[in-house]
């Protein structure tokens, strides 16, 4: 039995279970069950209206990063669905599969939760990923990477398709999950410990939450793949990869320098560029190649907000963990 290429794999039979990897995200995914709706936005429209709350340098902020992830986490779904899930056919990872596409759809419904509290033009936000360079580029970056698995005609079959398939898993999964989100995250999450746009930050802080088991579960399964496939994963091959992800921490600096020029109150603007950094050789490490930067995690706490944002939801009474936690005791 292996991932791709089974002819043994029997997609409607899942139990009993190849890779338990798969089911564990599965389950912890549906833990973390959330909705936008369900946090309120009345200080942050009361700060958004307001002239003097927010300066001109962290309204742009807001909404590069409301135009960046309002259409990538569309471009993310199809990708999901119409691209990776045709060619993993494996039933649990498909079943994590369509957790993640569910979980990407709460997403683009949180954008335009935030567009409409807000007020925003959906006309200038949802253009963004053409009209503003640095948006563009990344969006643009991510679709060349992953032409390969788009294509009608494209198998899995034979080591050289199972590496461009892998190059392309590291496209959608490290690259576009795993770094070209993390910037924007970094901000907005920076906002909130200053109290401002604490609605989204707190919406950025959940979405942060799901990516981070949606990189892990992008990780297992390269892993898993390069491991049934040795061939495929060649000297060639890594230093490839590496060099992506090397380009691709190139085009988030640009559009972390884009979105916040001079910084934020305590936060120079360089700062970004080295979490990017710091992330992008986490990001290396988990699929076994060589760190690149040796930079240090300027922002400790942002590990932090992934972590504990499950507890204090919990202590705020925040309905969302009783109800899955609690739904299987019938009594
Ligand atoms: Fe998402
Ligand atoms: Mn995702």
């Amino acid at each position: 039995m292996s991932l791709i290429n089974s002819s043994r794999t029997d997609p409607n039979k899942i139990l009993p279970l190849t890779y338990p990897w798969a089911r564990r995200h599965y389950k912890d995914g549906v833990a973390n069950n959330w909705t936008p709706d369900e946090i309120p936005m009345q200080d942050d429209i009361e700060q958004w209206k307001s002239d003097k709350a927010l300066s001109d340098t962290e309204r742009r902020l807001v909404k590069w990063n409301l135009g960046f992830f309002s259409t990538a986490e569309s471009l993310t779904a199809n990708n999901i669905v119409l691209a990776v899930y045709s060619h993993v056919t494996n039933p649990e990872c498909r079943q994590y599969l369509l957790r993640q596409a569910y979980e990407e759809a709460v997403h683009t419904d949180t954008f335009i939760y935030c567009c409409d509290s807000l007020g925003l033009d959906p006309e200038e936000i949802y253009t963004m990923y053409n009209t503003i360079p640095s948006i563009r580029e990344k969006d643009a970056y991510v679709v060349d990477l992953t032409r390969s698995v788009f294509d009608r005609n494209f198998t899995t079959e034979g080591d050289a398709n199972v590496q461009k398939f892998v190059h392309d898993l590291i496209g959608y999964y490290v690259i576009m999950e795993g770094l070209f989100f993390y910037a924007g995250f970094a901000m907005m999450l920076a906002l909130k410990r200053q109290h401002k746009m604490v609605g989204i930050g707190e919406q950025f802080e959940y979405i942060m939450r799901d990516e981070s088991l949606h990189l892990a579960f992008g990780c297992d399964l390269i892993n898993t793949i390069r491991r049934e496939n040795p061939a495929v994963w060649t000297d060639a091959f890594k230093s490839e990869a590496v060099e992506l992800i090397k380009k691709a921490v190139d085009l988030e600096k640009i559009y972390a320098r884009d979105a916040c020029p001079e910084g934020i109150l305590g936060i120079n603007a360089s700062k970004f560029a080295e979490y990017v950094e710091y992330i992008a050789d986490r990001r290396l490490e988990r699929i076994e190649l060589p760190k690149v930067y040796h930079t240090e995690n300027p922002f400790p706490w942002m590990s932090q907000s992934v972590d504990l944002a499950k507890e204090k939801n919990f202590f705020e009474t925040r309905v969302t963990e009783y109800q899955t936690g609690g739904s299987l005791e019938w009594d």
